[in-house]
């Protein structure tokens, strides 16, 4: 009788959470960031007070999440998560706020997206621990007012600009965590390659980092799959030709670039003769949404100058025709018809 396949669980340190760092001491980088937010953690627990509400803002990937998570941890209070994305109505986050222990942490994901209702239901909990609950309707509307225990929001956002101004103004703390630099992405994937007990030298870790586009989330999930790759076409070791292939399968540039980033820089490039270009148009052309544009693959672009924002729309950059390997005269002769590059 043939065999019955052995079914395995997947290995359990295929999850994020088991590559995110618990305490604050175990971050690599953001390091101004980090010496402000210890302060602020260290004098709240020195005078067992709340911490002040923060809140983190910056592309995805790069540790607003783990920052939020390791607080906590660090004062040894408890912690709730919700996402801005599912608190639809003041009731939603009622719960959220009556549960929350004195001096716990209550991480908003994604707070940007809190409908404006919320938000402002939100304000006098954050100022002085209440909420005011609207009991019946028209002439017969009451208002209860009912104190919470104190707490701290913790928010994150990849999109400061569309938080109003007095929720904006509500947080003691805004910190704003930028790419990380090549030798900080480095020792994180080789801090985890060590966790996901693999090894690997140290030109291969250079190299992934460097094609990582400055978040740690990417770096994380390269060195995933570059292990996968050593462990099923090389001898299970990271070396720089195994770490180089297994990207290049991937389709990840020498800039750490994907093919959807690519695909946006050609877009620009070939449809839109090098731009100006406003981003719907781009998104519409590339048949993706805009905000997935705007928060994941523009940031790091601008940040290399491959892009630049103008009064007009988005623009190539001389690099990003030479990354391209187009010239941007030929282009605009050619706007809008089959792509000549390569
Ligand atoms: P965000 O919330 O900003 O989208 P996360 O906090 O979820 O990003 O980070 C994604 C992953 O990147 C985490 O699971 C963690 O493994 C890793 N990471 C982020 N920041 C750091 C850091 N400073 N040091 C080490 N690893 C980090």
């Amino acid at each position: 009788m043939p065999r019955e396949p052995l079914l395995q669980s997947p290995p359990k340190y295929d999850d994020d959470r088991d590559l995110r760092p618990q305490r604050m001491q175990d971050m690599v980088g953001q390091r101004e960031v980090y010496a402000r937010v210890r302060i602020a953690v260290e004098a709240a627990a020195k005078r067992g007070e709340p911490l002040g509400h923060i809140l983190f803002d910056g592309p995805p990937g790069l540790g607003k999440t783990t920052f939020a998570t390791c607080i906590p941890h660090d004062l040894g209070v408890s912690c709730q998560v919700a996402s801005g994305a599912a608190l639809a109505a003041p009731k939603d986050l009622l719960p959220y706020l009556t549960n929350a222990e004195e001096r716990s942490v209550l991480f908003v994901d994604e707070i940007h997206r809190l409908p404006k209702a919320v938000e402002e239901f939100l304000y006098p909990a954050m100022e002085d621990f209440r909420v005011d609950i609207i009991l019946g309707e028209g002439v017969n509307a009451r208002t209860l007012n009912m104190r919470l225990r104190p707490f701290t929001l913790i928010g994150a956002t990849t999109r400061t600009g569309l938080l109003s101004a007095p929720l904006r103004d509500r947080f003691q703390m805004r910190e704003h965590l930028d790419f990380y630099s090549l030798p900080e992405l480095a020792e994180i994937v080789t801090r985890n390659a060590k966790k996901l007990r693999v090894e690997i030298v140290d030109p291969a870790a250079a190299e992934i980092a460097g094609r990582s586009r400055g978040t740690p989330r990417l770096a994380n999930n390269r060195l995933r799959w570059v292990r996968d790759y050593a462990q099923a076409k090389a001898d299970g070791t990271i070396t720089l030709p195994v770490a180089r292939d297994a990207l290049e399968m991937l389709g990840i540039d020498v800039l750490g670039l994907d093919p959807q980033d690519r695909k946006y820089l050609e877009t620009i490039g070939r449809v839109f003769a090098g731009g100006p270009v406003g981003v719907e148009a781009v998104a519409h052309t590339m048949n993706v949404a805009p905000d997935t544009l705007v928060d994941e693959v523009e940031p790091f672009l601008l940040r290399s100058e491959l892009v630049v924002r103008t009064p007009r729309g988005r623009k190539l950059t001389p690099n990003a025709f030479e990354h391209l390997g187009i010239s941007p005269a030929i282009d605009v002769k050619t706007a809008g018809q089959p792509r000549l590059f390569t």
